[in-house]
């Protein structure tokens, strides 16, 4: 099977088959080897893996992956794309090919049924690239890294650190459960279509375990939410008009005092490790 990577490659398959992008599904196929090649190095495959890639397109990086995983299971929502995925993948015999959606998927039994740790690969649909990551992590599907495409804008956001413009909520929750790396910056020009921005590989290392002791992991994103809400206020502010928290500008008073933070600080300027602190506190 010709190289996917290569955009004539792509575009005789798209014509063969009438191919209608769904501008719905975040459809944007990667047509640059030396990327599809940075992607696959980034995530580390080796024989023994078992590689999840969520949205395969037409099979450009599935290909990729089949040669050198053990397997992999490729999960895509579109219908019309399967009789395309089931020619150009019919040369390898190690891919599941899933005609679902991938956030209605139970991906810890995926795991568990294989016994291993996934690693997780793909070229994101913009639209849900939030909650695809925080489900991989919040419902601690088994895995060892994510390597995947997504807005330049949202990759900055996950590696961002305090005080600066791109740091937020995300940022924290990706921190929490691993270790982001930007690893390729991909302009629009590497797609069919184009995007309207640029777009950036990243890959989340996990950690095995959490890099800050936390008591209550659901009552520190809830504070980290508060606190982001209102990214303008202080803290304090922040978290005592959250009245889902129930807690008294006095107590947060008290908390701040304890760990020899200012009165006055911003949500944007605690570490991951000083909101894990303070929700212990709490
Ligand atoms: N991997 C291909 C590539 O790199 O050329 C396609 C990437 S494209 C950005 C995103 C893919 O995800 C599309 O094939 C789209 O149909 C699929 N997709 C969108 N939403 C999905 C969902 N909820 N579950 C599974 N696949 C989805």
């Amino acid at each position: 099977m010709a190289n996917l990577g290569i955009p004539r490659n792509t575009i005789e398959v798209l014509q063969k088959y009438h191919f209608n992008f769904q501008k719905k599904y975040g459809q944007n196929f990667l047509v640059d080897t030396r990327v599809l090649d940075r992607i696959i190095g980034a995530a580390r495959i080796t024989g023994e893996d078992c590689v999840l890639e969520i949205g395969p397109g037409i099979g450009t990086m599935t290909q990729y992956l089949a040669e050198r995983a053990g397997e992999v299971v490729a999960v895509e929502i579109d219908k019309n794309l399967i009789p395309i995925l089931e020619e150009t993948l019919s040369a390898y015999g190690n891919v599941t090919l899933i005609n679902q959606d991938i956030l209605k998927m139970d991906l810890k039994g995926l795991a568990e049924e294989r016994g291993k740790l996934l690693k997780v690969v793909a070229n994101l649909p913009y639209y849900i690239t939030t909650p695809i990551i925080m489900g991989l992590f919040e419902n601690h599907v088994p895995l060892e890294n994510v390597t995947v495409m997504v807005q330049k804008e949202v990759a900055e956001r996950m590696q961002a650190g305090p005080g600066t413009k791109d740091y937020g909520a995300l940022s924290l929750a990706v921190q929490y459960y691993a270790k982001p790396e930007i690893v390729a910056n991909v302009p629009p020009n590497c797609f069919i279509p184009r995007p309207n921005v640029g777009s950036a590989v990243v890959r989340l290392s996990r950690y095995k375990t959490p890099p800050v002791p936390v008591e209550n992991e659901a009552r520190m994103f809830a504070l980290i939410r508060a606190a982001f809400n209102q990214r303008r206020k202080t803290l304090a502010n922040s978290l005592t008009n959250a009245q889902e928290l129930g807690i008294s500008k006095e107590r947060i008073g008290q908390a701040l005092e304890r760990m020899e933070l200012p009165a006055a600080v911003r949500g944007e300027a605690l570490t991951l490790e000083q909101f894990a602190g303070l929700s212990n506190l709490l």
